[in-house]
């Protein structure tokens, strides 16, 4: 087919004739190729990073690549219905979440969406989900203990109301059920929970809101959940997200504890958004700015000083290691930014010591500020008799002639062993727990058969309380160890001793 000149021209100029308002309009873009979750998108010549944009059908994406022709986005929805040449607008908006009391109680998704069955989310306001996080002059040193009703946990590893934790183990060692006891511990204590759960099963989940609920403790409880078989970008939100809630309450002067079940699966989604936006992979494939990705999360924990309202965040995050390997790139880069990690160890958890916390390895680097001064009394030597215990129990293999003092540090070592393992689904009251410890730090236990350890425990704190209720609102009131109430425990837990000795005689 031949084409005369003047043909060609009214072409040509057919084509250019909307050109200056396509070059003006940059609000608007074309989708130039999706897959993956991910889009590259045409235009755009003013988008922001993190930016909102919207699709056809409703579909939200989020810019991360700003490329010199193209914007590389990542889609918040189902990548199903868009395709190639389809237009993409500029919302002028970063990402942002609902944030309020409307959220507690509920289940949500990383945009913070209702996944559950009790309708719309109430909300007054939203926050952007990156936010820089509360600088040097704002912050204040923890202070206040975050109790987590678990007793090797609050008297060997205390975490503060502000404080980062780390809880870090291999699969299946016991790491979700270390946060939740803590959250159930939270019931009546005016801090609130939000429970982020990246790329898990929707089952587990459901199952853990379904045991808080009835123990009565979703009420102060938000749940942001990103399964597993959400998209990458959902999974890679959803941290962002809990955090810009918890915000909220922390800037009105309340305590909030959040935890991120768990941040190996958030750094596996970022590798797969950063390898499919074309990002150069670095060491294990992870994107060079994986250690920033997750510093950037967790310093906006913090707790703030009294002329920023004094609220707080209290962070613990979790991470999976393979085979104990806590050298591992992701695992030392959290380490390295928290403020010290609960180090759960499985073969501690086959042979029953659970919760399975390795005292040797576990450290809280700000924590024992917070922690009580009743139990700092009872509980300081815990580490080191443990740790001795540990390195004699290796001696004891190769003889049965011990001398008298390591048969001593033996049978104590092993006593507060098994006085530290607690099922999970119980935290006790900081009390009850100086209590317990108290009896067993003043050797009132080494008599005792190892099964009876946890059986005397309790129905010995039972007795305290129905007999000598006087001794625990006095700790309740000074929170520390008088000489005076030192006697008085000590006497009334000689006098529960005999009564469970006379017990035992007369049962055999
Ligand atoms: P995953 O790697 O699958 O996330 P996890 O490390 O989070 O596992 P959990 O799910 O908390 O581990 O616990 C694993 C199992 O051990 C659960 O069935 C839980 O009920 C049980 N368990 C956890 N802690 C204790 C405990 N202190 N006493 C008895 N059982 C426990
Ligand atoms: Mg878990």
């Amino acid at each position: 087919m031949k084409l005369n000149p003047s043909e060609i021209s009214a072409l040509i100029k057919e084509q250019i004739k909307g050109y200056e308002n396509l070059v003006e309009s940059s609000d608007v873009g074309t989708v130039i190729a999706v897959g993956d979750g991910i889009a590259t998108i045409y235009g755009l010549k003013n988008a922001m990073l993190g930016e909102l944009l919207l699709f056809p059908n409703d579909v939200y994406g989020m810019v991360m690549n700003l490329n010199l022709d193209d914007v590389g986005a990542v889609l918040l929805g189902s990548d199903r219905q868009i395709k190639e040449g389809d237009t993409v607008k500029r919302t002028h908006k970063v990402v942002e979440v609902p944030v309020g009391d409307g959220l507690l109680g509920r289940v949500v998704s990383p945009l913070g969406l209702p996944l559950d069955e009790v309708g719309p989310i109430s909300y007054a306001k939203t926050r952007p989900i990156e936010r820089i996080a509360p600088g040097v002059m704002t912050r204040k040193s923890v202070n206040t203990p975050l109790e987590t009703g678990i007793k090797a946990i609050d008297s060997m590893i205390p975490i503060g109301r502000g404080q980062r934790e780390l809880i870090i183990g291999d699969r299946q060692t016991g790491k979700t059920s270390i946060a939740i006891d803590t959250i159930v511990n939270q019931k009546g204590k005016n801090v609130k929970c939000v429970y982020v759960a990246i790329g898990q099963k929707n089952s587990t989940v459901a199952g853990i809101v379904a045991k808080l609920k009835a123990r009565g403790c979703f009420d102060y409880v938000t749940v942001i959940n990103a399964s597993a078989s959400e998209p990458a970008p959902q999974q890679y939100v959803a941290p962002f997200a809990g955090m810009a809630m918890a915000e909220e309450w922390m800037e009105n002067g309340e305590d909030v504890l959040i935890v991120f079940d768990d941040l190996s699966k958030h750094a596996v989604a970022y590798r797969a958004l950063s390898l499919l936006l074309r990002r150069a992979p670095g060491r294990e494939a992870y994107p060079g700015d994986i250690f920033y990705l997750h510093s950037r999360l967790l310093e906006r924990a913090c707790k703030l000083s009294k002329d920023y309202g004094g609220g707080s965040i209290t962070a613990l995050p979790i991470v999976e290691t393979q085979a104990g390997d806590i050298s591992a790139y992701i695992p030392t880069n959290i380490i390295s930014i928290t403020d010290g990690q609960i180090f759960l160890v499985s073969d501690f958890f086959a042979s029953g010591q659970r919760p399975a916390v390795d005292s040797g390895l576990s450290v809280s680097r700000v924590g024992s500020s917070a922690q009580i001064k009743a139990m700092k009394q009872v509980a300081s030597s815990l580490k080191i008799e443990l740790a001795n215990y540990r390195e004699n129990l290796s001696f004891s293999q190769f003889g049965s002639d011990l001398d008298a003092e390591t048969k001593r540090i033996l049978t104590h070592g092993a006593v507060v062993t098994e006085a530290l393992k607690q099922v999970n689904w119980a935290p006790m009251n900081m009390i009850r727990e100086i209590i317990e410890l108290f009896a067993v730090n003043k050797k009132f236990l080494d008599d005792l058969s190892l099964p009876e350890v946890n059986p005397f425990l309790s129905e010995m704190y039972q007795y305290i309380e129905d007999s000598h209720r006087e001794i625990i609102d006095e700790l309740n009131e000074k929170k520390a160890f008088t000489d005076e109430l030192n006697e008085k425990l000590a006497s009334a837990i000689k006098e529960y001793k005999k009564t469970y000795e006379l017990k035992k005689e007369a049962t055999k």
